[in-house]
């Protein structure tokens, strides 16, 4: 089985105004990605996805010029189901081949940013195509399924106060158990954004699972003070309080409180979660597929946190290949017990595939399909791709 062809496009789905949310990020009016195709000599086509931002914004140009310029030309002609051999010829280049003879990585330099994003991407496909020339999902080749669903929270709750508790009870209605919801410099104050948790927490009473999300934007300070505001309020957890850029004061915000600290979005590789979790600066490791390394490399993230007694719940703020890979992971990894389900405007996730994602109880329910278990919408693809 040989790679005969990587493809990459940067799909751009505009949302009407009316139904784009605000944050910190600005009017949230497109959801932006990048789709890897990675064809073979046996006719089938792996799907993976890219992102260079954990938003839904962004610009994709780069990371589809870098695919097709640099990283094809050293997949064409290899064969796809050498997962591992590739991914270390990818994040190595020309000095991969030491790898099998010392067992340790030689990065170059500029293999961080928008090249492990592409990495990303590129592994994903592979272990699709992996799944479709076995005739297996993904899930039976990460060892299989010790759970034959997982519970699945809600993602967003931008509303303001007298309208973020009736915004987040409307995804209880559509069957979530768990919710989160956005908080930080998107809001007047501190004691506006404790305020608008309170809200949410008398509206969702005590047996719905909320948690926050301050995009990185308080300081260690601000962030404190909240935690200390919410006290009572039974977060799940606190996400990314403070700026990623800053792992000792995230540290500092989490040994002051016992509200769990989530983080790890934005990071690439095993040796960037290594540093978080050394710095006792996390509870719950949130890789997202499509940035941190692809499946290859967040399964090996899982295993250090499973080491450490930590949990994973996988970002999945992001396109159909990337939620899929992420369902398929988390029915496979213990320590994966819970998943992000976006309820902001996002045409990636519900309309680019012929198999929907079908909350049931609260739950998503891998597919039994080979490889992902997905299938394009070619007409949407072409309708939202950017041209070259
Ligand atoms: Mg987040």
């Amino acid at each position: 089985m040989k790679i005969t062809a990587v493809r990459a496009a940067w799909l751009r789905a505009v949302i009407p105004a009316e139904r784009a949310h605000r944050s910190d990020f600005g009017l949230n009016d497109s959801f932006n990605t990048c789709l890897v195709e990675i064809d073979t000599d046996t006719g089938h086509t792996g799907l993976g996805e890219a992102k260079v931002g954990v938003g839904n914004l962004g610009n994709y140009a780069a990371i589809v010029t870098l695919i097709h310029s640099e990283l094809a030309p050293l997949l064409i002609g290899r064969d796809p189901r050498d997962i591992t051999a590739l991914w270390e010829t990818l994040y190595n280049g020309t000095r991969a081949h030491y790898v099998a003879r010392e067992g340790r990585t030689f990065p170059i330099v500029g293999r961080r940013g928008i090249t492990v994003s592409a990495i990303s991407g590129i592994d994903i496909a592979l272990w699709d195509l992996l799944g479709k020339s076995l005739g297996q999902p993904v899930w039976r080749l990460l060892g299989g399924r010790l759970r034959d669903r997982i519970p699945a929270y809600a993602s967003g709750g931008w509303a303001p106060v007298g309208g973020v508790g009736k915004q987040l009870r409307q995804y209880v209605e559509r069957g979530h158990r768990a919710v989160k919801m956005r908080v930080g410099l998107q809001d007047k104050s501190v004691d506006d954004s404790a305020a608008r948790v309170r809200e949410a927490r008398q509206t969702l009473g005590p047996d719905v699972g909320l948690m926050v999300d301050a995009h990185g934007t308080w300081s260690v300070r601000e962030a404190q003070r909240f935690a200390r505001k919410v006290a009572d309020c039974d977060l799940g957890w606190l996400e990314e309080p403070v700026s990623p850029d800053n792992v000792a004061g995230q540290a500092e915000v989490r040994a002051s409180t016992d509200i769990p600290i989530a983080a790890g979005e934005s990071e690439q590789t095993r040796f960037a979660f290594r540093d978080l979790i050394e710095a006792r600066a996390v509870d719950v490791l949130q890789p997202d597929v499509a940035i941190a390394g692809g499946i290859t490399e967040t399964v090996r993230i899982c295993a250090l946190a499973a080491t450490h007694g930590l949990t994973v719940a996988p970002h999945l703020w992001g396109g159909a290949v990337l939620f899929a890979s992420g369902l398929h992971l988390a029915v496979a990894t213990p320590v994966v017990t819970t998943l992000e389900f976006s309820r902001g405007e996002n045409p990636l996730l519900h309309d680019l595939i012929e198999e929907p994602f079908e909350l049931v109880d609260g739950h998503l329910v891998p597919s039994e399909r080979p490889g992902l278990g997905i299938t394009l919408r070619r007409d949407v693809v072409r309708s939202i791709t950017v041209a070259p």
